[in-house]
């Protein structure tokens, strides 16, 4: 597609691949962080434009939408959909159809919704004879505000995750868990909160992760306006949605 918005996406997104490289640079990492594009709001065209430029990872908040723009963008185009908000347990059926990975795993029973579900997905496609799918990649999302609840400007847990000292149980029950893989740690920057300390925790409590689990490597931290602090704290994947897009309807 050369149409205008195409030139715009690749653009904004080579500007925010280098702002990626100059952190790594400053960090003296060796690795680049995995770029998923935050979708969320934006139209299925959008996400074939930037299959287009190169793009293999999005990230989608809410399953109806990601559901329906999923079901637009060809399958054969090999991208990968994370899902990154807050699930509901009885959304997980619907999920693993789409999802390659979900970020925001934080609690018990989501597990048990997602290991359920990916089992008979699983079971499904073998018996309609369509290609097999790959079990579920689950990130723990790790809530990193340390002000107590009333003290915080966006409310009573609203940004999600798991206190960091229930994150070794619940990556217990998904390494055990059929149908899912333990790959990590997500966490969102707290709001009115500088992001820089509040990776290097995140990076101390993968830390303690992976002395248990080894494979649990991955750190999904870092937006449009902290990918440098997150760089710099070791994340592997950034999600970035407004520096490539643009601005999204302010209701997310
Ligand atoms: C929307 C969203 C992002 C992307 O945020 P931008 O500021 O637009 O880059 C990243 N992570 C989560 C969990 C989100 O909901």
């Amino acid at each position: 597609m050369g149409d205008e918005r195409t030139t715009e996406l690749g653009r904004r997104l080579g500007e925010v691949r280098q702002r990626i490289d100059r952190a790594v640079s400053a960090a003296g990492r060796s690795t680049t962080p995995r770029l998923v594009v935050v979708t969320k709001f934006h139209p299925a065209a959008d996400v074939r434009r930037l299959v287009g430029l190169g793009v293999q990872d999005v990230g989608e908040n809410r399953d109806q939408e990601a559901r329906a723009k999923a079901a637009e963008v060809d399958d054969a185009s090999g991208l990968n959909w994370h899902f990154i908000g807050q699930l509901q347990s009885n959304k997980a059926k619907y999920v693993v159809r789409y999802a390659t990975a979900v970020h925001s795993v934080d609690r018990e029973q989501l597990v048990t919704a997602l290991s359920t579900a990916m089992v008979r997905e699983q079971a499904r496609r073998q018996e309609t004879g369509r290609p097999a799918r790959q079990d579920l990649d689950c990130l723990i999302q790790v809530d990193l505000d340390t002000r107590p609840p009333q003290e915080r400007p966006d409310g009573i847990g609203a940004r999600g995750g798991v206190q960091p000292d229930g994150v070794l149980a619940l990556a217990e029950q998904i390494a055990g868990a059929e149908g899912l893989n333990l790959r990590g740690l997500m966490a969102v920057a707290p709001l009115g909160l500088e992001p820089a300390p509040a990776f290097q925790r995140l990076r101390g409590i993968s830390a303690a992760l992976v002395a248990r689990h080894p494979e649990a490597t991955s750190i999904s931290a870092g937006m449009s306006h902290d990918l440098e602090e997150a760089v710099a704290a070791g994340a592997t994947h950034l999600r970035v949605g407004t520096d490539v897009l643009g601005p999204r309807p302010d209701v997310g």
